[in-house]
């Protein structure tokens, strides 16, 4: 990787009555000429900047719109003309509103503006969440596949169906050569696939597989979260889900229950380097039971158990 870490920008965030005082620290890197992965409060964001101006991939929480938006001027002053989201979750379109009034056109799937102006019920993360105000809405939706040719690039958004959720894009950069993953791709820590919003497990390996089709050697992967990725990274977690989908599979064909399966570690080879930070290994191997049984929505351990959150 022959760019380095441009800027670190530390901002303190919190003026809101709301917010506690919370600090949160952006990380910008330099991927191509033209591309840049940043990091801070939320999903991973990347950015176009060039000879076009700038548009965004995903804009993170809410309350740090603020500071993201400090971080991406010390990049460009331009205007920011477009932003895609990868899905709808509140981590990746917080600063949809903030930025859009600034005059930013939102562009997402299809499924994504349906779940931004429902009222979203998930078991998982204990929240009922009201539709987004007019101003956070995509305007722009696809249901396939959308490209912008902008700053010497053709980027295209691909819908990968059913996996984290039932509306994510990874977005393809073919000049440059990077690829984001959206939350398909958790990087160093197991993922999450929200069944009550059309994840599977099965559609995540699909879109990773998708990812590692348009990948070379030398392709810079985003990940929604975590580290930047190589494509060996990727497909060293393309290979983990299969696995762990099969050691699964097996223990279900053995006529083994949830809690049993759970039981059975499934995951042991797994949990010590990618369970203790979010997601744990008995939630993940909910979300691969539920998958393979066809259970859309996340059904709570009957053990007690930390909640994520
Ligand atoms: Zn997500």
């Amino acid at each position: 990787m022959k760019y380095l870490l441009v800027m670190m920008v530390s901002l303190a965030i919190g003026a809101s009555a709301s917010a506690q005082d919370r600090k949160v620290e952006f990380s910008t890197f330099k991927l191509s000429e033209t591309i840049y992965m940043l990091r801070g409060g939320g999903g991973n964001v990347g950015i176009s900047a060039g000879e076009d101006g700038l548009y965004l991939i995903d804009d993170q929480v809410a309350p740090v719109t603020e500071g993201l938006l400090a971080a991406i001027r010390e990049i460009s002053d331009a205007p920011i003309r477009f932003i895609i989201n990868t899905h709808y979750h509140y981590d990746h379109v917080g600063g949809n509103e903030t930025i859009g009034k600034g005059g930013a056109v939102i562009i997402a799937h299809n499924n994504i503006r349906k779940r931004m102006t429902t009222e979203q019920i998930s078991v998982f993360r204990q929240s009922t969440e009201p539709p987004y105000a007019t101003g956070a809405l995509p305007i722009l939706t696809f249901n396939d596949q959308v490209s912008l040719h902008l700053n010497g690039e053709t980027a295209t958004a691909y819908h990968v169906a059913n996996g984290h959720t039932d509306g994510d894009s990874i977005i393809h950069f073919p000049l440059s050569n990077v690829i984001h993953m959206s939350d398909m791709y958790f990087n160093g820590l197991y993922p999450y696939v929200d069944l009550e919003a059309g994840g599977s497990i099965l559609g995540m390996v699909d879109a990773v597989n998708l990812g590692l089709s348009l990948s070379d050697k030398d392709t810079q992967i985003i990940p929604g979260h975590g580290p930047l990725a190589t494509s060996q990274d990727l497909t060293a977690y393309r290979d983990f889900l299969v696995a762990a989908i099969a050691n699964v599979k097996s223990l279900i064909e053995q006529n083994l229950n949830l809690q049993q399966i759970i039981s059975a570690k499934p995951t042991a080879e797994w949990d010590e380097a990618l369970g203790k930070i979010w997601i744990t290994p008995a939630q993940f191997v909910t979300f691969i039971y539920n998958s393979l049984e066809g259970i859309h929505r996340y059904t709570p351990p009957t053990t007690a158990e930390p909640v994520a959150e």
